[in-house]
């Protein structure tokens, strides 16, 4: 980005948002991936590589960092990574999660090492089997698929309730538009979610092998976006 001003010096000398992601290892198989994560790569960056490349997104004029994966929490070294984020002053980020990874123990250390970072957790279903329609392990049953509601549910409580921020992503496809209002209510009044963020479906990764399922057509898209504004809307 190089916006000008009225006299020709740029605003900007660099991106203001910059999406890192850091691994290809996934403990989901999601119907929809489209980073198509699983194995973790075997040339993947180390911390301190992770940790300078912050740096040098800081210093270059970067003030919002997405961190995200694969599943980012299967780096051990996350909460180093986040806390070196947060030492960066200005430097807005956000980490991005599936939030299987985020038990009690895990929330305690990152309130401790970086209670500004924000945490967003994707939910695409308000029960385990809507959840299971794009979000899910690689082998499914009923058993697994509760399982992962919970997990995903009790991270999410757990982190709002220890003051960290929380906001929830939905991917918004042909399989589960009508989830969108139940995620939403399900976010904002139980979870404690200050924000929801609906994505469409686009079809890379995984999600090319599901096209006809998945797709969201551009008017079924406008609709649940209405849908959204009204249920943003704060005199409702
Ligand atoms: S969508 Fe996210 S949680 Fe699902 S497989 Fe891909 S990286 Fe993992």
């Amino acid at each position: 980005m190089n916006l000008i001003t009225d006299n020709d010096e740029p605003l900007f000398s660099s991106p203001i948002h910059v999406d890192f992601d850091m691994t290809n290892a996934c403990n989901l198989a999601c119907r929809h991936c489209h980073a198509a994560s699983g194995k973790r790569q075997d040339n993947e960056l180390t911390t301190a590589e992770i940790k300078n490349i912050i740096s040098q997104l800081h210093e270059s004029g970067v003030i919002d960092l997405t961190l995200a994966g694969g599943e980012p929490f299967l780096r051990p070294d996350m909460s180093e990574i986040l806390a070196h984020a947060q030492s960066c002053f200005g430097l807005y980020t956000t980490v991005v999660t599936n939030g299987t990874l985020l038990n009690k123990k895990m929330i305690k250390t990152l309130a401790n090492e970086c209670p500004d970072i924000s945490f967003n957790i994707s939910i695409d279903g308000s029960t385990p089997d809507s959840l299971d329609i794009l979000r899910h392990r690689k082998n499914r049953d009923q058993k697994r698929r509760d399982l992962l509601f919970s997990q995903i549910i009790s991270g999410a409580e757990f982190l709002s309730a220890t003051g960290l921020s929380l906001g929830v992503s939905f991917v918004v496809s042909g399989m589960n538009a009508d989830e969108l209002e139940g995620v939403y209510r399900l976010a904002t009044k139980e979870l404690g979610a200050k924000s929801v963020t609906a994505i469409r479906f686009f079809p890379a990764g995984y999600g090319k092998n599901a096209l006809n399922e998945l797709e969201l057509k551009y008017q079924q898209w406008q609709g649940e976006s209405m849908k959204a504004c009204f249920l943003n809307d704060p005199c409702k």
